[in-house]
């Protein structure tokens, strides 16, 4: 009991140090520059120890003590999705590999997933580390193999570079009947590399799957995008949708749920 407790203490504090530095790391990864100390995005101005943690900051002041801009929303919020994720992790998979490396690659595809949704971009500087992650997890924590894991990498890779030249065709066609220049293609350079990482992580097992959900998920996660940007007539043929988050879904529900998923889908 008092073990369970503490260990749930524990890895709360971890998950929300984890979220705080992937705070600032999603500050300054996407403006290229060198990832420092948590600071204001107006002024620069270095926050106080005390603003390095949002939810405490929040509960604080919701400023910069410097320039008076109030601090994003996406600080908290990435806090709390970080400290619930450690012990809910801990609590399927114990005190195993698998638990550490999962956790480190689930805190990864968070990061990817923030970039992509404020700035409609998979970084390299993310990418590449998530991807010695992801083949970590597959081999030593979920104990796939070699083969399973690279071949769910090529396979996440086409899969997604098919649907990107897909998307790259036929909006070339529609740009020259329509006489405009081409504009952003659905799927880019980064969900391609992006579902080629989480191939590695779920196997070709669970590829396959994940990016059904993704698709079905951004599939609907476009239309009420574009139902949104009707309403408020801002709506355009080739809006650019960032599909990493759904790609980042379909891959979280394979990466937890994986063995009951299939066992639905069996049917025993
Ligand atoms: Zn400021």
């Amino acid at each position: 009991m008092l073990f369970t407790l503490l260990s749930t203490v524990v890895l709360i504090a971890i998950g929300l140090a984890c979220g705080a530095a992937l705070n600032a790391l999603a500050d300054d990864l996407p403006r290229r520059a060198r990832p420092r100390l948590p600071h204001c995005l107006h002024c620069d101005h270095a926050f106080g120890p005390w603003q390095w943690m949002a939810l405490v900051a929040f509960a604080a002041r919701r400023r910069c003590a410097h320039c008076g801009a109030p601090l994003a929303w996406r600080r908290p919020v990435v806090e709390l999705v970080s400290a619930a994720l450690w012990p809910y992790v801990f609590a399927r998979f114990g005190l195993t590999l698998q638990f550490a490396l999962l956790s480190i690659l689930l805190e990864c595809l968070l990061l990817i997933t923030v970039i992509d949704l404020e700035h409609r971009l998979i970084l390299h500087v993310t990418i590449v580390p998530t991807g010695a992650v992801a083949a970590l997890y597959s081999l030593a924590g979920a104990e796939r193999g070699l083969a399973k894991t690279l071949i769910g990498g090529v396979v996440g890779f086409i899969a997604i570079y098919l649907v990107y030249l897909l998307g790259w065709a036929f909006g070339g066609l529609m740009a020259r009947v329509r006489g405009q220049s081409l504009g952003e293609i659905p799927f880019g350079e980064g969900d391609v590399n992006l579902s080629g990482v989480i191939g590695l992580a779920v196997g070709w097992t669970g590829i396959v799957l994940a990016l059904v959900v993704a698709i079905l998920a951004g599939g609907v996660g476009a239309l009420i995008y574009l139902a949104v940007m009707t309403a408020r007539r801002r709506a355009s043929l080739f809006m650019a949708i960032p599909y990493g988050p759904f790609l980042v879904a379909g891959a979280a529900m394979m990466l937890l749920f994986d063995s009951q998923i299939k066992h639905w889908l069996i049917g025993r």
